[in-house]
């Protein structure tokens, strides 16, 4: 495989080359101070082929923190617009963002670089088009985490940071990630088209779409449906996801549904700490719009919005029917994730109540979530073990006893295994997650210069299903200061 330095890397600007209203020619706006490198991330720098000595360069901390271009660099502004919080908004686009170009790798695979925090664009309304060093952490770990969990999402390539004054709440300082994806198409470009009825750019988009993502369907004559029908089974798929780790978007709005299906726009996310299916991550959501246990509910809603644009392109019914799918695929998804996670091998349709009675002791009790489910791995299926690590986390004993009865009970059935059970059961519910108070702790030491802790947990986050010795502090629950941290859309 070549190794490529980031003066020969191979791009090959599609988007670029779509009709002009589809987006806005704008280059990076450089720091004043100087961009220095945070941290760069080997694994994204392999999906492009680019050389890992390379981040030691002072060019690329120039590229990535938005004051040089390389040669094949189209920078543009995507244009999309949006629901936002249930209101549709007739303009967004990438306020803060530039895709730099698409890069095509020796194994043929594509890949946006979309630098955030590069400074004001055509869309930037009201803001600065800056992202905070804070916020900037944020989406760094946390897409290199969901992506060590397995759960498709953007990719992370690096984190640059400057001196620049950013205004916020407080004042701090700016910083940029590049983040990469096949795509940084959104629900929200489909929607924008539609809206101002242009319904010709709605279908170079779908065509657009489908031939550089969904190949497989382009020659079908209802391409439009069968596409329509992937984005539903890949946002159902990746929802159930987030239910079964327990991890909120905390800003579900259309224009943060990526149309691959992956995570997209990492805000004021969370991963819960005690089981609470109400849990809502992002401190200006007041009603609990994008509550965690809405978020299956929402996908729906987001998805009938992009089955709405596609009105002009497909008959109406099928599109329908296509969306009435989504709920049983949800659900597929998350009971086949579930039962991984009790370490249950057949389907049985009584284990619906198992996995009720357990989450409901769970809420009552405030368990940990994830540390329960690691622990529930070590459940000894002997009658006469007390199983009392995993007891330690529940007030109604007498009712966690019945629980345990039962599964054990459930367990015998399908001949279980202790020891094999919990090999498979550590493969699927991780010891280490990105809990808030762990970025929290990363961010306070970034703001005194001192970026070590960003790469410990970009280590530690890649591989989370493994015991990491020395590392078991990271996988306890928050201390009394981390527990209610508060994340709001300011970034
Ligand atoms: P988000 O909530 O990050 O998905 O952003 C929603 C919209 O606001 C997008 O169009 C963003 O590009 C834009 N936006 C967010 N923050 C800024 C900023 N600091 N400057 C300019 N635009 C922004
Ligand atoms: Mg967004």
């Amino acid at each position: 495989m070549t190794r490529h330095t980031l003066e020969t890397l191979t791009f090959d600007n599609r988007y670029a080359r779509l009709p002009e209203v589809f987006y806005a020619k704008v280059n990076p706006t450089p720091f004043r101070a100087a961009p220095f490198l945070i941290s760069a991330n080997p694994a994204a720098m392999e999906l492009i082929d680019l050389d890992s000595r390379e981040a030691a360069r002072p060019e690329f901390a120039g590229v990535f923190g938005g004051s040089l271009l390389v040669p094949g660099m189209e920078p543009l502004a995507m244009l999309y617009s949006g629901h936002q919080f249930g209101v549709y908004v007739p303009q967004l686009g990438d306020g803060r963002a530039i895709l730099l170009g698409e890069i095509v790798n020796g194994r043929g695979e594509r890949w946006d670089l979309h630098l955030k925090g590069a400074g004001m664009t055509p869309f930037s309304r009201d803001g600065d088009g800056r992202s905070v060093l804070r916020s900037a952490i944020r989406e760094y770990l946390c897409c290199e985490a969901m992506h060590g969990l397995g759960i498709p999402t953007t990719r992370a390539l690096c984190l640059v940071g400057s001196d620049d004054k950013v205004y916020r709440q407080q004042v701090e300082t700016g910083a940029t990630i590049v983040r990469m994806a096949p795509s940084h198409v959104r629900f929200g470009t489909f929607e924008i088209f539609y809206y101002r009825k242009q319904h010709e750019h709605l279908q170079r988009l779908a065509d657009y779409v489908i031939e550089m993502h969904f190949p497989d369907l382009a020659l079908a004559a209802d391409k439009y449906v069968r596409f329509f029908a992937a984005v539903v089974e890949r946002t159902a798929k990746l929802i159930a996801q987030w239910q079964a780790v327990g991890w909120s978007h905390g800003v579900l709005n259309t224009d943060n549904m990526s149309i691959l299906g992956l995570t997209l726009d990492y805000g004021p996310y969370g991963f819960m700490d005690d089981y609470d299916p109400g849990f809502i991550c992002n401190h200006s959501d007041y009603n609990g719009r994008y509550a965690f246990n809405q978020q299956p509910y929402i996908g729906l809603w987001n998805l009938s919005c992009l089955a709405q644009t596609l009105l002009p392109l497909a008959p109406k019914e099928e599109l329908k029917a296509v969306l009435d799918r989504y709920q049983v695929t949800v659900d597929r998804y998350y009971r086949d994730l579930m039962r991984k996670k009790l370490g249950l091998r057949e389907d049985r349709g009584e284990d619906e109540a198992l996995l009720q009675e357990l989450k409901s002791l769970m809420v009552g009790s405030r368990v940990d979530y994830t540390i329960f489910w690691r622990e529930l791995g070590t459940f000894s299926s002997d009658p006469a073990a007390k199983n009392e690590r995993l007891r330690e986390h529940f007030l109604n004993l007498d009712r966690f006893d019945a629980w345990a009865g039962q599964y054990r009970e459930r367990l015998r059935s399908e001949d279980s295994r202790d020891d094999e059970r919990q090999a498979g059961m550590n493969r699927v519910n991780p010891k280490y997650v990105l809990r808030n108070y762990l970025a929290q702790g990363a961010i306070e030491k970034a703001q005194q210069k001192d970026y070590a802790e960003i790469d410990r947990l970009l280590n530690l986050l890649r591989d989370p299903y493994t015991d990491h010795p020395g590392m078991n502090s990271y996988a306890a629950a928050p201390p009394n200061w981390g527990k209610h941290l508060s994340v709001s859309c300011s970034s």
